[in-house]
């Protein structure tokens, strides 16, 4: 268990290594694609920011002319109006401001003034106006001296500049008024000045005439770049805004780089300078690197929670094991607690079953070694009586035989003491080749006295070869006598009494005694020492444990089963002796 708790170390280093590698290899990713797509991301945006800009300039310089145009017209129309004419004629200007008001609001115009010959105003859409006088101004000096609409720049005293559309309004030959159109540029420059963005509009000598950044203005344009401070509009943008722009810069203001975009205003010679910072390409660049960025640390989040979640399972399989190793621990020094306490049960119950076994031993054996030689005494007294009466009829030669038989029986009675002996000292004599059959014959024949006197059929299925086996006939005929009598035993009480013996061949000789007697009660006990259902008396319970220890000491073994037709089947099975093997070997 030791070693299987160490294997997970080796597994856990690896999956370490591997989960560095892969925030490694995310990270390096990470950092090529922010870089990749801030290239990519800035140019195109950047090429994006200066189509708008291109787009917005020549929106900007289209408002702007289509400005000039709509009203360029407008003091044509008035010059030929006859309500102004007759009004400047009669001198009646009572209802020409109010008329003057009402074109204003058509037309759209900024302002519109009516001058008459000598410069002064008498009519205007701003009425404070009426009265003054502007006989030295351009628009009114100019107009009188052209026959055409001519456009004039004018610098107020608030500073600003304004343009107008005048023309001289003629009374036959006579010029008698002047009708001044104002062009109200200066609405379209507060509406640039929304955005934020910085225009400026620059006349055909460089000069900054309308600009959304009024430091700009009555400069060239050189000049107007160069100064100090950057316009508001650009300041703001450069608030959102680094300087680590790579794009080159079209212009710089305060050291930073804007975009610049020009476009011809048909008019004059004008020219709109439109400008715009890379802020909004910045932006937009940063919201894709934003989203990028925010894509891998979600990632690398990822990945760290599922290395977490990993290493959480691991350790809760870790604490598992472990729980579970101290549990068996716990079971294992239990149970060899209590197997070392049965050892030392089983050690005082071996030294007193050993004490006490040795003494029914002495007991049990004696009646074993009586059992042994009952047999044949019992045979020995039924020859002598059989020799006594043979001898008091006068026929000794028969008699001989008796004695002869006897004499047998008492060879046979020392070969089991012998056999007992043999039995107690454990096979030290050598085995030698036997066949069974003879071990049958012979087993058969020391029972003859027994099985005349009752009525039984011995039915025999004997091989006419010899069954050779290795092994000592002496003993071997023991365990047949043995079996023999058992199966009597059982059968005892049956109205026809039956023994098959069968001796077979091949691999393995077996020999078996089957009866019809009662079968056996308890398979499991049948070999155990003592183990009997016998009187006192009748058994001992030894018969079969010799017997077993026999054909076990001599290579074989002895098994017992019930038959299908009832009664007891013993067969001993004994290896085959085959001489040719055994020399070969
Ligand atoms: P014993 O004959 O002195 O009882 P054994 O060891 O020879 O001792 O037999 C033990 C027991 O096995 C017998 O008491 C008997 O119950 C059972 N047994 C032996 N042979 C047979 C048989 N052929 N049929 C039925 N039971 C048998």
């Amino acid at each position: 268990m030791k070693k299987q708790a160490n294997a997970h170390l080796p597994d856990r280093n690896r999956t370490s290594l591997v989960a560095r590698l892969v925030i490694a290899v995310v990270i390096t990713i990470a950092i090529l694609l922010i870089w990749i797509s801030n290239l990519y991301l800035t140019d195109r945006f950047t090429q994006e920011t200066r189509q708008r800009a291109e787009l917005r300039a020549a929106l900007y310089a289209g408002n702007l002319s289509s400005e000039l145009q709509r009203t360029s017209v407008v003091p044509l129309l008035l010059s030929r109006d006859p309500v102004l004419i007759s009004a400047l004629n009669s001198g009646d200007f009572a209802a020409t401001s109010q008329r003057l008001i009402s074109i204003k609001d058509e037309i759209g115009a900024a302002s519109l003034v009516l001058l008459d010959g000598d410069g002064r105003t008498v009519a205007a859409t701003d009425r404070r106006e009426i009265g003054t006088q502007h006989r030295n101004a351009a628009y009114f000096v100019e107009a009188l001296r052209s026959a055409d609409t001519v456009f004039t720049t004018e610098k107020l005293e608030t500073g600003g500049l304004q343009f107008s559309y005048s023309r001289k309004i003629q009374s036959g030959n006579q010029g008698i008024g002047v009708i001044v159109v104002e062009v109200g540029l200066a609405r379209l420059e507060q509406r640039w000045a929304m955005a934020a963005e910085a225009i400026m509009i620059a006349d055909s000598e460089n000069q900054v005439i309308l600009s959304t950044e009024p430091k700009w203005k009555h400069q060239t344009v050189e000049q107007a770049l160069k100064v100090e401070n950057a316009p508001s509009a650009i300041e703001r943008a450069f608030q959102a805004t680094g300087d680590w722009i790579q794009t080159p810069a079209e212009a710089i203001t305060q050291g930073r780089a804007i975009m610049r975009e020009e476009a011809k205003i048909d008019f004059q010679g004008w020219r709109l300078i439109y400008f715009t910072t890379f802020a909004s390409v910045r932006e937009r660049v940063n919201g894709v690197l934003a989203l990028e960025i925010m894509g891998f640390a979600i990632l690398v989040a990822l990945v760290f929670y599922i290395m977490s979640r990993r290493a959480v399972q691991q350790s809760n399989v870790f604490q598992r094991e472990s729980i579970e190793l101290r549990a068996l621990n716990e079971r294992l020094s239990k149970e060899i607690e209590e197997r070392e306490r049965a050892e030392a049960n089983l050690k005082v119950a071996e030294q007193s079953l050993a004490q006490s076994s040795k003494l029914a031993a002495l007991g049990e054996m004696s009646a074993a070694v009586s059992h042994e030689l009952n047999q044949p005494l019992a045979a020995m007294k039924t020859y002598l009586a059989g020799a006594r009466l043979l001898l008091q009829r006068h026929r000794p030669d028969e008699a001989l035989s008796s004695f002869q038989r006897i004499d047998d029986l008492i060879g046979r009675m020392a070969a089991i003491t012998k056999q007992l002996k043999s039995y107690a000292r454990k096979g030290s004599e050598d085995l030698v080749p036997i066949d069974m059959r003879d071990a049958l014959a012979t087993g058969l024949s020391m029972m003859e006295p027994q099985l005349n006197h009752i009525k039984v059929r011995i039915s025999q299925d004997i091989p006419d070869e010899p069954v050779m086996v290795l092994g000592d006939q002496i003993r071997l005929e023991q365990v047949v006598v043995n079996l023999l009598r058992n199966a009597l035993d059982a059968n005892k009480e049956m109205a026809e009494r039956e023994i098959g013996l069968r001796i077979t061949g091949g691999d393995i000789a077996k020999l078996s005694v089957r009866d019809n007697g009662t079968g056996i009660n308890d398979l499991e006990q049948l070999f155990e020492p003592f183990y009997t259902t016998k009187k006192p008396g009748e058994g001992v319970g030894l018969g079969l444990a010799i017997s077993s220890g026999i054909v076990t000491e001599l290579g074989g073994r002895l098994i017992a089963r019930n038959g299908s037709n009832g009664g007891a089947v013993f067969e001993i099975q004994m290896p085959i002796w085959n001489q040719n093997k055994q020399a070969a070997e």
